[in-house]
């Protein structure tokens, strides 16, 4: 038996965290040892429960769960009890019906033991299919915004004349152009011809994906003044959207877009899954030397990396993954390799000529680390047909220049430079005939 006061031997709590999404909503709870766990999920009303072996339910845990806040997502209330003296059972009261993932974490950085909890809502939205009706509504858009240029203006102006084609069925009178036969050719808009993919009407819009790096349980570098990178960038890539969806070609999908955390290969499988046409992720550089200062733009590299920086820097964003917590992480290498070799050479070519525009127009906004584009093995530039690149925007670890990133002013500048270098590349592209 275990009289009260008497010290458990087993692991400490150190801290619980939660991180709502709307996506799924992830608890950690934090201790000096791994934590031995079972969880179980009941209905009526919805809770998950999580027994933890040779925990106690002492104050110092009453007074981490206490931090949790009510708004929390899914999760509603949360509470520990003892349920036997070799048992503490962490009941989380739910607000729908969730799936209930478990997994420890190794200690890693800042971070010791964590177990995990990730709680997905059964009738969460799915972010790409929302997306993808978002690109449908644009569509129609903008097919209606030609239609409706098209009965104001002139149908084939003498200038822009190519007589065939937009001609012919307005002469024969009888049937209704199709719009693609009345389209001038000089007003549609640059193809989506990239990498090999098929050609796409040229009303569909240029999707841009946005990826602000870190998020949740993985704050990213952070600067001497306590400014977190998960957030600066994630402020940077909002105003990034705003300003490329003024034009309504372009319909801008965010990897996130709250403080939670996303896994690399999740980042890449969702520009994937919405048909990118070009993937930037947004990083600030940290260094341990304070006067590190300026931008760099890099694209991937399979081959290694074009400088021992730059190898530095990939090896720091690619372990992401460890701080934030990737549940599975057995994936198939060989078929992604495969993959990969099938077409990034082509895509590698539009990377680098994505990047070069980059930093030409971030070039006036903010001083450049390296002038050249850097190359290095990147996990979330892994898109075999994507064209992406990873911009870091400056060196948070520069008191200077973290001053700079937490300012809504500069994101502002920097968000319209990325906007620009966005665009400079979108809109080379060749036009179709
Ligand atoms: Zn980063």
């Amino acid at each position: 038996m275990l009289a009260s006061g008497v010290a458990f031997a087993g692991p400490k709590v150190l801290a619980v965290r939660a991180w709502p999404g709307k996506a799924y909503t992830r608890i950690t709870i934090e201790s000096d040892a791994e934590l031995k766990f079972f969880v179980t999920t009941l209905a009526n009303p919805d809770r998950a429960v999580i027994d933890l072996s040779d925990v106690a339910a002492d104050a110092a845990f009453q007074q981490a769960l206490s931090t949790l806040r009510n708004d929390t997502g899914v999760l509603t209330r949360a509470r520990i009890g003892q349920f036997r003296p070799d048992l503490a059972r962490l009941v989380l009261e739910l607000n729908a019906r969730a799936e209930t993932a478990a997994f420890v974490l190794p200690p890693v950085g800042q971070y010791k033991h964590r177990l995990v909890i990730d709680l997905t809502p059964r009738d969460a939205d799915d972010p790409i299919a929302a997306f993808l009706a978002k690109i449908i509504e644009r569509e129609a858009q903008l097919e209606r915004a030609e239609e409706e240029a098209r009965g104001k203006t002139p149908i084939a102006p003498p200038a822009l004349a190519t007589p065939s084609a937009a001609n012919a069925p307005i002469a024969a009178g009888k049937t209704a152009p199709t719009p693609e036969a009345a389209k001038p050719p000089v007003a549609a808009p640059p193809s989506r011809v990239t990498s090999g993919k098929k050609p796409v009407p040229a009303v569909k819009p240029f999707v841009v994906v946005l990826d602000p790096g870190h998020g949740g349980e993985d704050p990213g570098a952070i600067g001497p003044a306590g400014t977190y990178e998960k957030d600066v960038v994630l402020a940077i890539a909002h105003k990034t959207r705003l300003l490329l969806e003024q034009d309504k070609r372009i319909v801008v999908f965010m990897t996130r877009e709250e403080d939670v955390f996303i896994p690399l290969a999740d980042r890449v499988k969702k520009a994937r899954g919405v048909n990118a046409d070009v993937f930037v992720s947004i990083h600030a550089d940290a260094f341990t030397r304070p006067d590190a200062a300026g931008s760099s733009v890099y694209a991937l590299s399979e081959r290694g990396a074009t400088s021992a920086a730059a190898r530095w820097i990939a090896d720091k964003e690619n372990q992401s993954d460890l701080i934030g917590g990737v549940r599975l992480a057995g994936r198939d290498p060989a078929l992604a390799k495969m993959i990969l070799e099938m077409s990034q050479s082509i895509t590698n070519a539009d990377s680098l000529k994505l990047a070069r525009g980059m930093i030409a127009e971030i070039q006036p906004v903010n001083q450049l680390h390296k002038k050249n584009v850097e190359q290095a093995g990147f996990a979330v530039l892994r898109s075999p047909d994507v064209p992406s690149i990873l911009i870091e925007t400056a060196f948070i670890s520069n008191p200077v220049e973290e001053k700079r990133l937490a300012s809504a002013s500069h994101q502002l500048k920097l968000a319209r430079a990325i906007r620009g270098g966005i665009r400079r590349f979108l809109l080379a592209q060749p036009v179709r005939s």
